[in-house]
């Protein structure tokens, strides 16, 4: 049987990396029905860099994240403005399609969420097929090593690729989480406390990820541990959501000096562990 034809984009060649680009976001307010959850909020997360969300519970940081990739449009309550450019192209713009910002922006959640029983290698392969893209036949078995490799989880799983992805232990869940992010070369990957529900280990090893992918994808991860933000982000910015007021940025900078020198006595309390 010949190819099928179709307009589908094929999988990237196993080689190429997507361009890495600068993710902005200007001007964000969000809210759910009439509850207005963030308030302008501009924030500038750079190709290549990794950038640090933090603030305490429930001051809007996931959904600012929602709202890099176009998955708050999906609660039916939510509503927003503002624009987010990616290397300057407001992925909002009429007429460009919800399905190419999920593509390029791609998203890791706190609790490790592969399908249980499908394959490893299916599971990875999936990040294709959610995102519509027809994997290229001849180039399966080495997407599938590579974006394994990256994640940090090949030399485990090279032998067991059939096993049901349900199998495997949570930080390694989550690592095959990121490779099936990998798989449709994301320009950007989102991380929402990716290693929250994991053991010091697997945080350690996640960690270790994010350095390596650093490379080729600008990372922007929200975390409560503060110790983590310093180890693995360039950048930081601060949320700040108080007395029942909408979610801003109080302050966002380089981590070396949100770390050691902040601007602002709440920066310093909360990255000093008091409140
Ligand atoms: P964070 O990630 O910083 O803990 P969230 O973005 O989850 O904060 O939540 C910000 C605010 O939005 C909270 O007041 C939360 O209750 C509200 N919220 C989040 N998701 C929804 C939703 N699906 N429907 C209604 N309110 C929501
Ligand atoms: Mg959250």
């Amino acid at each position: 049987m010949t190819a099928v034809t179709t307009s589908l984009p094929t999988a990237p060649a196993s080689s190429g990396a997507a361009s890495p680009a600068t993710l902005e976001a200007e001007g964000i307010s969000a809210w759910f029905a009439d509850h207005k959850v963030l308030d302008r909020v501009s924030l500038t997360m750079p190709a290549l860099e990794v950038t640090a969300l933090i603030g305490p519970s429930g001051c809007g940081k996931s959904t600012f994240l929602r709202i890099l990739n176009r998955m708050h449009e999906l609660i039916p309550s939510a509503s927003l403005a503002g624009r987010v450019l990616l290397d300057g192209d407001d992925i909002y713009d009429r007429g460009r399609r919800i399905t190419r910002a999920r593509r390029e922006i791609g998203m890791v959640f706190q609790k490790p969420n592969p399908f249980p029983a499908m394959s490893l290698y299916d599971n990875v392969l999936a990040g294709l097929k959610l995102n519509g893209i027809r994997a290229n036949s001849s180039g399966k078995d080495s997407l599938v090593e590579e974006c394994l490799t990256k994640a940090g989880l090949w030399r485990e799983v090279k032998d067991r690729l059939r096993q049901p992805g349900g199998a495997l232990s949570g930080g390694q869940q989550q690592r095959l989480c990121i490779a099936r992010s990998l798989a449709v070369r994301p320009r950007v990957l989102l991380m929402d406390e990716p290693c929250s529900a994991l053991d010091p280990t697997s945080t350690r090893r996640i960690e270790e990820t994010i350095a390596d992918l650093k490379e080729e994808v600008t990372i922007v991860i929200v975390t409560h541990n503060m110790q983590q933000a310093a180890r693995v982000s360039d950048n930081c910015a601060f949320f700040l959501a108080e007395q029942g007021t909408p979610g801003v940025i109080v302050e966002h900078g380089s981590t070396d000096a949100m770390f050691n020198s902040p601007q602002d006595s709440r920066t310093s309390d909360y990255v000093n562990g008091r409140f």
